[in-house]
């Protein structure tokens, strides 16, 4: 099978500082990929570049084969790249089921019908149905996070980015979370890349890793690998491994 998403020597430069150096790696559709990598290395840099945020300094991403990089924005989500990044995004003054409904309306060309449907879907899908009604500015810490994967996979996307979906949430919530993004990945069967540091998280992801490290893919593998490999121990989990 092709890949849906393929990057190929992406470099990405501000001024002097060479932040990505040549990253390549493909995932195919339906699939999941686990970004890992030390503080600062690039991981974030790396999504918003894929979302168009930034214009890569060298080097292709292509989705279904046909390159991304270089498009706006807004291009590049409507061809099915969506993303929750690690700035706050719910309109804390709305209702739950209004800012899921704010995110599904942003896609045009649907029937009252089918968005409603939606709605209940995603709010199904992000465990958030009996909260409907709440001010999404009252919700906890952890409950915004999946309203904010909620507005991400509104859309529909063919691949959803997830930046540190678990920061700040307690254990059971960061188990909730990888329960969610097991639903999205193997029922709805979304492709996902997550950029995560969490390892009780990435493990109950059971999915292929990649480790960045000094701007490239240093390392894929499982996390059982990743774990016993002699280089990614020293660069990766420091004395902790
Ligand atoms: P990570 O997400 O892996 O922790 P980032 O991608 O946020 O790392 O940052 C990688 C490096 O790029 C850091 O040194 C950071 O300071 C730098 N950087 C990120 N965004 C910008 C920017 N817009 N302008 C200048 N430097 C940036
Ligand atoms: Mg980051």
């Amino acid at each position: 099978m092709s890949d849906l998403v393929t990057v190929e020597n992406l470099h990405k430069s501000f001024g002097g500082l060479q932040v990505l150096r040549g990253m390549s790696f493909g995932v195919p559709e339906g699939e999941m990929r686990v970004l890992l990598g030390p503080n600062g290395c690039g991981k974030s840099t790396f999504l918003k570049t894929m979302i168009g945020l930034h214009r890569p300094s060298a080097g292709e991403i292509r989705l279904a084969g046909e390159r991304i990089d270089g498009l706006h924005p807004h291009e590049i989500a409507r061809l099915g790249v969506s993303t929750k990044l690690q700035v706050p995004s719910v309109f804390r003054e709305l209702s739950v089921y209004q800012n899921i409904r704010i995110a599904v309306q942003r896609e045009t060309g649907r029937d009252a019908r089918s968005r409603n449907m939606v709605i209940d879907e995603t709010l199904d899908m992000i465990g958030l149905i009996t909260q409907a009604g709440n001010r999404a500015g009252n919700l906890s810490h952890g409950h915004q996070q999946w309203l904010e994967i909620g507005m991400a996979i509104a859309s529909q996307p063919r691949i959803l980015l997830l930046d540190e979906p678990t920061a700040g949430m307690t254990p059971e919530e960061t188990q909730q979370t990888a329960q969610i993004v097991l639903r999205l990945n193997r029922q709805k069967g979304m492709t996902v890349i997550i950029v995560e540091h969490d390892m009780a998280f990435v493990s109950a992801l059971d999915a292929p890793i990649l480790v960045l490290n000094q701007g490239s893919i240093f390392f894929e593998g499982t996390l059982r690998q990743v774990r016993t490999h002699q280089g990614v121990k020293e660069i990766y989990f420091g004395s902790r491994a």
